[in-house]
């Protein structure tokens, strides 16, 4: 099948490569270009199947030549080349857009400001004890990939915002928004209701036949949702509400009813700590409960999953003191339900980059929890600013191992030890990861 279409892929990392391939495969005429160096094995890859690459440069008359360009998310929608693809009426699609052409299978697609990672993996976790299901997006391999190599009958899909961007005929069965608190507004004009729409894009192609499963306990969601004409069936979760058909708690069951069919279990058996996790339990085992899944096979899934590295992941108990991994925290909403699942005085390890943080609402829980803070970045003016007349000991370092000698010191039997930053991690580290390990690793190290 000859498509006589140009795709040209910007950005070759995982998602870029995945689109090449399957494009090549459906007859497109492909041009890979990435203004950095491409990965060996990516390289490999392409030149395997025939698909012409550049590396380091973009050349722009053949991008602008382009029928439809797959843009990856990292490259912002304001790089000039973009903006002039737009300009010039040149289709920008995402990877999502492009492989849910080529596929019938019933995706799953979650977005949202947090739990995005930890929902579809828990989410993903039930469903593949009884579904032949695959996960992309921004985690696992590629979908594009996966629909050219071995095709699913579902997906589990976690999708930022910046896919969604560049999504339009994409149209998940059941769709999920975990929460929306300011983020990347960088991108989107320092405008929240702009990041809102964007996140609302998901359910753009929804008709009663498709599922909004969403935090009803989260403003900006209500409002929005009380505000447009969503035609999604919708149905919320909530720590506080109850429902008719939803997802809610009764005497500290998790409890989900969906047409009067009813699914409970006692919050005390989700392997997961923390409120946030017991919301993102809920979604995922509504979502479980939709596509039909056997009661105790979703009650055996949540109490046996592991979590996910980063995220309120327990590293060591060392002399009684637990040591607690949560570099994902990139944003104070984040940090706010790691401190609030704290049950033990707490060493906090936080800082980074600022992304115009408010630390307000961490208030009540330092006050409570948090017996000292060691603020871990190049610039601290803003937290020692919030919080220093707040605990007995507040001190400053650039290097993880310090943060951590200097935990194990102060921490006695009984406390936790938490890097939950609400910061980026781009000025002492490489990403989130970088952050994480380095700290998995000092504490290793003690
Ligand atoms: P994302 O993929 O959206 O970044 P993750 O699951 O990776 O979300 O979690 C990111 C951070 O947010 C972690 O620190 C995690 O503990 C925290 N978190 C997870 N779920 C939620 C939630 N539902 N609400 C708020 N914070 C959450």
């Amino acid at each position: 099948m000859k498509q006589n279409k140009k795709i040209v892929v910007l950005g070759a990392g995982e998602s870029g490569i995945g689109t090449a391939l399957l494009a090549q495969a459906k007859g497109y005429d492909v041009f890979v270009s990435d203004k950095g160096t491409i990965k060996e094995n990516y390289k490999q890859s392409l030149i395997d199947n025939n698909v012409t690459f550049e590396e380091q440069q973009h050349t722009e008359s053949k991008i602008l030549d382009a029928d439809v360009v797959m843009k990856s998310p990292g490259i912002p929608d304001k790089a000039p080349l973009v903006k002039q693809l737009r300009e010039n009426g040149t289709q920008v699609i995402s990877e999502i857009e492009f492989a849910s052409e080529f596929t019938n299978a019933t995706c799953v697609a979650i977005t949202g400001s947090n739990g995005k990672t930890t929902t579809a993996r828990l989410t993903h976790f039930i469903l593949e004890k009884e579904l032949e299901v695959g996960l992309g997006g921004n985690i696992g391999d590629s979908f594009a990939l996966q629909v050219l190599q071995k095709d699913a009958p579902n997906y589990v899909l976690e999708i930022s915002s910046f896919q969604l961007d560049d999504c339009y005929a994409f149209n998940p069965k059941i769709a999920i928004i975990t929460n929306i608190t300011p983020d990347h507004l960088d991108r989107y004009d320092y405008k929240l209701e702009n990041y809102v729409a964007s996140k609302f894009r998901i359910v753009q192609n929804h008709t009663e036949n498709d599922v909004l499963i969403y935090d009803a306990d989260d403003e900006i969601l209500n409002e929005y949702i009380n505000t447009h004409d969503i035609k999604s069936t919708l149905i919320p979760f909530s720590l506080v509400k109850t429902f008719k058909n939803g997802a809610y708690l009764s005497d500290n069951n998790l409890t989900i009813t969906l047409e009067n069919n009813t699914f409970s279990m006692p919050t005390k058996d989700l392997a997961l700590n923390g409120n946030h996790n017991i919301k993102n339990a809920m979604a995922a085992a509504t979502v479980a409960s939709l596509l039909k899944i056997r009661k105790q096979t979703i009650r055996e899934s949540l109490e046996n999953f592991q979590g996910v590295e980063h995220r309120l992941e327990n590293v060591l108990k060392i002399n009684k003191v637990q040591y607690i991994n949560d570099s994902k925290a990139t944003n104070v909403n984040a940090t706010y339900y790691a401190l609030e699942s704290m049950e033990a005085p707490t060493v906090w390890i936080v800082g980074g980059v600022d992304k115009g943080n408010n630390y307000k609402e961490l208030f009540p829980f330092v006050n409570e929890k948090v017996k000292a803070i060691i603020c871990l970045g190049k610039d601290n003016e803003k937290l020692k600013e919030n919080f220093s007349g707040m605990v007995d000991i507040l001190v400053e370092t650039e290097y993880m191992s310090e943060a951590v000698k200097i935990a194990y010191k102060i921490a006695e039997a009984g406390d936790n030890v938490l890097l939950s930053p609400a910061c980026a991690s781009f000025d002492l580290f490489e990403n989130y990861e970088d952050r994480g390990r380095q700290f998995k690793a000092s504490v290793r190290n003690l």
